[in-house]
């Protein structure tokens, strides 16, 4: 079956002709069809827009004028992402009838260049979760155990991917979104830079954290993917004008040419009590199979790890409060159930109906630490430690060429069970936050599965704008080992 495949693989299918766009979307939209009732890692099939997509792929292909690696390949976007005329609802209830009437700069970027949209997928609302439980379209199943979360917030672009429905996806990473649901489903996900990628229509939820990167089998296809997305746009002005490298053709054929002398740090913060014993074996393994092809471990501190949860947990409510402001029944969508006697008890019904329960609970802290007497004591002080951990990174990046950690302290949990305990929900995020605080990239790849057949995952990171590097460091473990390779019964 084609959906095996990789992106590459399937690109490389489309331009010698042997694979047609529009065959190959149709194989995809029948998994997807199949699956999704029971996994649900979309909000919306874009079924007729991706048929219409492959249909002129199919008249490129025929006329040797393919647009990229991308054309013809189906494709998902977390529906975070806005498209014209495909409704896009960030998983809100606020949002569930709106159809943007733009289309958001990646998702531009990728339809020029041929994607084949699958459709929006699934979320925790705006993006403010770890699990895709936070969704108003109900939760995103694993597909290797489908009593289990995808992670999140991307768990529906992660477990779509995993599952076969499409080659990769784009999703978000604000504290870990991209991160965490790639290692949890088994998939290779990016978090790039802050600035690398355009934010312009995607919906906000904290403007100073948010990335937008893609998730694929390989990192390989990630490279492929990214080399699309990347770069300025004059719509978002975080986004510098900095040559976007053709991240795809650099990735070594042999692993010995990144792995030889390549400096490794390993953070001591990161191995700590917590950590599952499985875990830290399996990325121990991961780190040694480094060494052994000419890598250098060497153990490295960063010392104010430690408050990264705590002050992304001021910052990110603060500029998500702020953000969300704007959804207030009078230009965007919902129109409130009952009686409404002014414009002020409108936008309180709005409110109160459109937002779930996490999202209420952060606009509250985000407010409260945004306020008067709060502002110096809070958020002020939060930004000072950012800039400590950013320095941290810093110092670590003189000595070492890439930091490697585990993405989470655990496998997959169980569907329901951190629910009632947004707490142990937020320290999933431990060990992807610090890296979201220094604006830097990171990569998740997979690097082994739990004694219960659940995929763990290992985070490369590297200094600002080095994601070329990270691909080849990621690229270069792929070469050696299978664990991108395998796929769940489903
Ligand atoms: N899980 C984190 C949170 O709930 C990260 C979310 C994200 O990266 N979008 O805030």
């Amino acid at each position: 079956m084609n959906k095996f495949l990789t992106l590459r693989e399937a690109a490389r299918g489309i331009d010698e002709k042997k694979i047609k766009p529009s065959e190959l979307t149709e194989e995809l939209l029948a998994e997807t069809g199949r699956l999704n009732s029971d996994l649900n890692a979309y909000i919306t099939v874009s079924a007729e827009e991706a048929r219409r997509a492959a249909l002129a792929a199919d008249a490129r292909q025929a006329s040797d004028s393919l647009l990229s690696p991308l054309d013809g390949v189906p494709g998902a976007l977390k529906d975070i992402v806005n498209t014209k005329g495909v409704r896009s609802t960030s998983a809100s209830r606020i949002l569930a009838d709106f159809v943007p009437p733009y289309d958001a700069t990646v998702a531009r970027r990728l339809l020029d260049a041929g994607l084949v949209l699958v459709g929006k997928t699934n979320t925790d609302e705006f993006a403010c979760g770890g699990s895709t439980e936070h969704s108003a379209f109900g939760v995103t199943r694993n597909p290797w155990d489908r009593e289990r979360v995808a992670g999140g917030s991307s768990g529906g672009s992660a477990a779509a991917v995993a599952a076969g429905t499409c080659f990769y996806a784009v999703g978000t990473d604000t504290g870990g979104s991209i991160r965490l649901p790639a290692s949890f489903c088994g998939v290779s996900g990016l978090k790039v830079s802050y600035g690398r990628v355009s934010r312009s229509g995607v919906t906000a939820m904290a403007s100073s954290l948010d990335t937008i990167g893609p998730f694929a089998r390989t990192v390989e296809d990630l490279a492929l993917v990214l080399e699309v997305m990347a770069g300025q746009d004059w719509k978002d002005a975080t986004t510098p004008p900095r040559e976007v490298p053709r991240y795809s053709m650099s990735l070594p054929d042999r692993p010995e040419k990144v792995m030889r002398g390549l400096r490794i740090g390993v953070p001591k913060e990161y191995f700590v009590e917590g950590l599952s014993p499985e875990v830290e074996k399996m990325v121990r393994a991961a780190m040694a199979e480094y060494e052994e092809n000419g890598a250098v471990l060497k153990e490295i501190s960063l010392p104010y790890t430690k408050y990264a949860v705590a002050i992304y947990y001021i910052i990110m409510p603060a500029e998500l409060s702020a953000n969300l402001a704007r959804y207030d029944g009078i230009r965007y969508g919902l129109k409130p159930e009952g009686e409404i006697s002014d414009i002020i008890d409108q936008y309180y019904k709005t409110r109160d109906q459109g937002f779930g329960p996490e999202v209420k609970r952060r606009i509250l802290t985000g407010t409260y630490v945004l306020s008067a007497g709060y502002f110096d004591a809070y958020y002020r002080k939060a930004l000072k430690v950012r800039t400590l951990i950013k320095q941290d990174f810093e110092k670590a990046f003189e000595d070492v060429d890439v930091i490697m950690t585990p993405v989470s302290p655990n496998p997959a949990f169980k569907i329901g069970e951190k629910m009632n305990d947004p707490l142990s929900m937020y320290l999933e995020d431990a060990f992807t936050i610090p890296a979201s605080m220094a604006g830097i990239p990171a990569l998740s790849i997979p690097c082994g599965f739990s004694a219960e057949g659940l995929p763990v995952g290992l985070q490369i990171i590297a200094p600002q704008y080095a994601e070329e590097k990270l691909l080849q460091v990621g690229h270069a473990y792929q070469t050696l080992t299978d664990w991108h390779r395998r796929f769940p019964k489903l």
